[in-house]
């Protein structure tokens, strides 16, 4: 028997919250530490449909069982920054393959993010999974950091928003869903291009590039849903080819 140690876990296989479509979530950053630079080491999660390959789904439209109505998808023409290829597809064959175990219960995954910094939808939107699989993760964790698209979406049971609310972002891609959000009680993170100014209670995304990447997500840990409503929210410039697929959209 082999005694290496997994490199993640199953957390949930079941209905999405969004379709009902067969999903699955899985934790990953355990045997070896995730090397991105700008979230540094933290779980990542991935919501993936359990029968579809990522980079397939998001041509189909499949997608939606686990990124709902998110604009930024492909096959909205969106400037979603998530590299299918990489870490989507490559969980997806790791699961295909069997090398996950699947954490039994809430206990078994509290234990998973016990004293780490934890990122809920590393790809995929939470608001996918049923909450309790992310209070659990995080309730030993030393912080978290997700973002949800789905904070408008009213076809999702109230108590599974107010849940979400607590655990993570409202993604605004303008500042009419910043506001509405802030309006809702939420903090947000807000997309802006670079022509956009910065609005009260909001602040610079210390990773992002104008903030000169003086930290990351691991040490900032500021995304971390709506403790208090009164907290700031950051923002960030859109960057690259994508900012060009933004402005498009924009302009639509
Ligand atoms: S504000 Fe902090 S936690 Fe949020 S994206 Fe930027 S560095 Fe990460």
């Amino acid at each position: 028997m082999s005694n290496k140690q997994p490199t993640g876990f199953v957390l949930y296989q079941g209905p999405s919250m969004l379709d009902g479509a067969p999903i699955v979530a899985i934790a990953t950053g355990f045997a070896r530490r995730s090397s991105n630079a700008k979230t540094g080491d933290m779980v990542q999660t991935y919501i993936i449909r359990a029968d579809v390959a990522p980079t397939e789904a998001a041509k189909t439209g499949q997608d939606v069982s686990v990124c709902g109505d998110c604009k930024q998808r492909p096959a909205n023409g969106g400037a979603c920054y998530v590299t299918l290829m990489h870490g989507p597809l490559s969980v997806f064959k790791g699961h295909q393959r069997g090398i996950y175990p699947v954490a039994q219960d809430a206990e078994s995954i509290a234990a998973l993010g016990d004293g780490r910094m934890v990122r809920l939808g590393t790809y995929g939107d939470p608001a996918a999974v049923p909450a309790w699989v992310w209070q659990s993760l995080v309730s030993r964790a030393v912080g978290r950091t997700g973002y949800t698209h789905q904070w408008r979406n009213e076809a999702l049971p109230v108590a599974h928003r107010d849940a979400l609310r607590a655990l993570v972002m409202a993604s605004a891609d303008n500042l009419e869903e910043a506001q509405e959000a802030r309006a809702k009680g939420m903090r947000y993170f807000r997309i802006r291009l670079a022509t956009e100014p910065l609005q009260a209670r909001e602040f610079v995304c210390p990773a992002s590039e104008e903030a000169g990447k003086r930290t990351d997500c691991a040490s900032c840990g500021a995304c971390n849903g709506t403790q208090r409503e009164a907290q700031a929210s950051p923002v960030i410039v859109v960057h690259g080819s994508k900012a060009r697929r933004f402005e498009a959209q924009r302009a639509t």
